[in-house]
């Protein structure tokens, strides 16, 4: 659809499909195979085998995730991490015996000293951790993958921003436009059906970088809304150096909104709970529609821009 041509999006989703996005994907996230590529010895202790041999012994021989403190050992000395040790059922993995309570201080002590690449190095971080502060840059580390933008669906692609533009193309079929300024239209024969509703995304392309256009219809307390917003694709520094404006309007009225896109980091429920967008009224959207106050068809309009 070319901005400002156009007629009905109406891709109306559930709201729960996306309801626990954010945790599903950061425990995806932590059970992502760790840097085992790490071959030269990042600072480790002199004297020490390489962090790579270490790195073995630190692996959970149930869950192969790396262990982090209570390690547990059996009699015989084979280790456990703590979640496999109630999955396994207090039964060594390796060789049967009861497990008890016995810690592997060593094992724990060793790991403290240890210092690791980024997880995400092969997307471009180069900082080195220790052992046990690595897993939580990891999951703010800004060169970790993005989540697929697309809203209402359940969906866990991720991935760099190229990627992402492709998958939206491809697999959700979202529109593609470029340019700054669009002229949408959101059209829905009968408005009072509109109960938490997601149009389909639209993404722009301009300044080289691209940003996501939303759509929907909610309940904000007891009063129905329609809520419009960006969302760029990339990191929230670089989100900052943008900003965006909308307007509605009809029957001589205007709303406008001037705001600066959310980054993608932020989940699409995260930005419409926190009401950083255009909101209006059901009553005014109508009056904005026109007509017989019973279809919804609703001009926005919208320029983006880059801060100077
Ligand atoms: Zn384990
Ligand atoms: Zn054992
Ligand atoms: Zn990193
Ligand atoms: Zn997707």
């Amino acid at each position: 659809m070319a901005p400002g041509g156009g007629y009905c999006k109406e891709v109306i989703e559930s709201h729960i499909a996306y309801a626990d996005y954010d945790m599903a994907t950061s425990s995806v996230e932590l059970r992502g195979s760790p840097c085992r590529k790490a071959t030269t010895s990042f600072g480790g202790n002199p004297g020490m085998t390489s962090n790579n041999d270490v790195h073995e012994l630190l692996e959970c021989p149930v869950c192969m995730n790396l262990m982090y403190p209570p390690i547990y050992q059996c009699p015989n000395g084979h280790t456990v991490c703590s979640n496999c040790k109630v999955r396994v059922r207090n039964s060594c993995p390796t060789c049967r015996h009861e497990l008890g309570n016995i810690r592997c201080l060593a094992l724990e002590k060793v790991a403290e000293s240890l210092e690791l690449p980024c997880r995400h190095q092969i997307f471009g971080c180069q900082d080195i951790f220790p052992y046990y502060s690595k897993l939580k840059h990891e999951k703010n580390c800004k060169y970790r993958p993005y989540n697929c933008p697309y809203a209402g669906a359940e969906c866990y692609v991720t991935g760099d921003i190229p990627l992402l533009v492709r998958h939206l193309k491809n697999d959700h079929k979202v529109d593609m436009h470029d340019g700054s300024t669009f002229n949408h239209r959101y059209v829905k024969a009968n408005a009072q059906e509109v109960e938490n509703a997601t149009w389909m995304l639209t993404v722009f392309n301009c300044f080289g970088r691209q940003f996501c256009l939303h759509f929907e219809a909610f309940h904000l307390g007891n009063a129905p809304v329609y809520m419009a917003f960006l969302r760029f694709m990339g990191d929230e520094e670089e989100a900052r150096q943008f900003s965006y404006t909308l307007e509605v309007g009809g029957n001589g009225r205007k709303l406008t909104w001037q705001g600066i896109p959310r980054s993608i980091r932020d989940s699409h429920k995260k930005v419409r709970d926190s009401q950083d967008g255009l909101i209006i009224q059901r009553n005014l959207a109508l009056f904005f529609s026109g007509g017989n106050r019973q279809e919804l068809k609703l001009k926005v309009a919208g320029r983006i821009w880059k801060e100077q």
